[in-house]
């Protein structure tokens, strides 16, 4: 058995480190504090949706986004009262109609899916709360940003929805070399500036993932969409104090003596150099460990980088470690053991010869939340 242990000290720093982030601005709304939005999507980022969902909130946060219909009614169901936003634009009515009648902020970004609120709207004799969605060059949601006109004529006639803010997503926030989000931003700012030239309501503007939210102090807007830094697991070098929060406990289930010269794991890739004292630990990359950022194949510039970051990888040692904290040793001190050959789905075997490592010991593996199955326990300490 196992579980994904949260560690609530830790989730604590990063809340409060990111707050005191956000105090630093507010560029349009000078008077009022920069809105922090907790995207808890994908089961809270693996933390779990509803747990972590009311950490947040005992925390001081009172406005959550997520990206499917069906997050948004567990939330509810959960008896969540915070604000919520549906970051996903839907023309589909069922599901209009169920974020409405739960009370969740919808997300327009198409003629169709405001007609299909506004009709929902009228028949339920409702007001409706939305965010506009524009565009700027990422190519899912949204109106596109060049299509001013069309924009506006699209809400011309707004009836029973209100707009309550105008948000954009940056595909690129996490680069270096940032021409492309300055550019979105841009085309951002220029469709808010014809928005209100033609007297449309823009409400809140936000723009800023957790990567442009810590980067570009500019674009913070009104309110930022912080996801994975809440995690201190960022796309780009964490230079901000965050805590990683999260690892996987499990305990050793097996141990054996392996003779020289013998194979462990898949494709024969390691063979023991002598004699061998080996743990097996039942956790591998289904369990979200030591999966890595997928890498894009699809231009040539990526393909090159990838070839010149193997090399130099190649001469480093990539090994990894898992801890062992060791009952039988006096201390009850932690042993950092080296994993042997490749990791399985479920299984990887470590090198525990010397060491006072027994069966049930408890393991420490560094894992990514968000890829742990949501059928493990989740364990807040
Ligand atoms: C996931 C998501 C975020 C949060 O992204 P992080 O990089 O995890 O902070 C913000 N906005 C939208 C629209 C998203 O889908």
């Amino acid at each position: 058995m196992k579980s994904l242990v949260i560690n609530r000290e830790d989730l604590k720093h990063n809340i409060r480190k990111i707050k005191e982030i956000a105090k630093d601005t507010g560029r349009l709304d000078n008077h009022k504090l920069l809105k922090i939005i907790a995207v808890v999507k994908g089961n809270g980022y693996g933390l779990g949706l509803i747990p972590y969902s009311k950490f947040l909130i005992d925390n001081g946060i009172d406005f959550l986004a997520v990206a499917t219909v069906e997050e948004a009614i567990k939330l509810r169901e959960a008896k969540i009262e915070a604000r919520i936003l549906m970051l996903s634009s839907t023309s589909i009515k069922k599901e209009v109609e169920l974020l409405i009648d739960n009370d969740i902020i919808i997300t327009i970004g198409s003629k169709e899916a405001l007609e299909v609120a506004e009709e929902i709207a009228k028949r339920k004799n409702k007001k409706i709360r939305a965010h506009l969605k524009i565009d700027t060059g990422f190519g899912r949601y949204g109106f596109i940003y060049n299509e001013k006109e069309k924009i506006v004529e699209a809400l011309s006639n707004l009836k029973n929805v209100e707009i309550e803010g105008t948000f954009s997503h940056l595909s690129l926030a996490f680069y270096e070399k940032n021409k492309y989000s300055e550019e979105q931003f841009k085309r951002f700012m220029d469709v808010i500036e014809y928005l209100k030239e033609n007297k449309i309501e823009t409400g809140m503007l936000h723009i800023c993932n957790s990567s442009a939210f810590l980067k570009f102090k500019n674009m913070r807007l009104n309110a930022v969409r912080v996801g994975s830094a809440f995690l201190g697991r960022l796309a780009i070098p964490n230079i901000y104090g965050l805590k990683k929060i999260a690892n996987l406990k499990s305990n050793v289930t097996e141990i054996k003596e392996l003779p020289k010269g013998y194979n462990i794991g898949y494709s024969n890739s390691f063979i023991t150099k002598r004699q061998t004292k080996v743990a097996i630990i039942p956790c591998g990359y289904a369990d979200g460990y030591n999966v890595r950022e997928q890498k894009d194949m699809f231009r040539k510039i990526d393909k090159l980088r990838y070839i010149v970051r193997d090399f130099k990888d190649s001469f480093k040692d990539n090994s990894l470690y898992v801890d062992i904290l060791c009952k039988g040793s006096k201390e009850n001190k932690y042993e950092r053991c080296k994993v042997l050959g490749r990791i399985g789905m479920y299984h990887l075997t470590v090198d525990i010869t010397g060491k006072n490592v027994q069966v049930g010991d408890e393991v420490n593996l560094n894992v990514s939340p968000m890829h742990v199955d949501s059928s493990i326990r989740r364990e807040y300490i």
